[in-house]
């Protein structure tokens, strides 16, 4: 018998992405709300959020496999990595693989991209495929590899390089990013 092998496409996920919280001025400690997804009109998905020093904390109901509705409660640790200028960007930490993400896709728990075996669907959205290569093309500019679509902080400054030019890549990458995960979001009817 032939297996054939799908992957389930990101944008048919529920997600949660660090840069449109921040955008919507939602990580403020102690700040709580939910996020509801919608497809087509309908409610897809719901869940309430509180914003703690240490993370992000999920409050969901979630039915795995076996059928049975359960609460979830589970704090999504941040992480900070340094950038350029002195100041900090914050990552999730995923609850599973502990790698450092941007965006929590849901299944029957919110994890990382990898985590779900998610791929992008690139032959369905050009505009953000486009995007990613060029944020790759950036990359490869000051000596990195690959890495866009994985989130990866952008390589740090090439020998040689002057500051200008770097910080205004650096830029430019950050920009790419921020819009095709918006643009994801929008599409998809995040709302929160
Ligand atoms: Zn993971």
């Amino acid at each position: 018998m032939k297996l054939k092998l799908t992957y389930a496409k990101c944008e048919e996920y529920r997600r949660i992405d660090l840069a449109w919280l921040k955008r919507k001025g939602c990580l403020h400690p102690g700040n709580a709300s939910n996020l509801t997804w919608s497809l087509g009109g309908n409610k897809t998905g719901s869940i309430n959020y509180r914003v703690e020093t240490g993370g992000l904390r999920l409050i969901y109901r979630t039915r795995p496999s076996d059928g049975e509705w359960r609460d979830v409660n589970e704090l999504v640790p941040f992480r900070w990595t340094r950038t350029r200028f002195g100041g900090q960007r914050r990552w999730f930490q995923c609850l599973s693989c502990a790698r450092r993400c941007r965006i929590l896709y849901g299944g029957s728990h919110y994890r990382c991209r990898r985590c779900h075996g998610l791929k992008y669907g690139s032959q369905h959205e050009p505009a953000y495929q486009r995007a990613i290569n060029q944020a790759d093309k950036l990359r490869k500019r000051v000596g990195g590899e690959r890495g866009a679509f994985d989130e990866e902080p952008f390589p740090p400054k090439p020998k040689g390089m002057h500051w200008k030019t770097y910080q205004r890549l650096e830029e430019r990458y950050d920009a790419l990013q921020s819009g095709w995960a918006i643009g994801v979001i929008q599409r998809f009817g995040l709302y929160g």
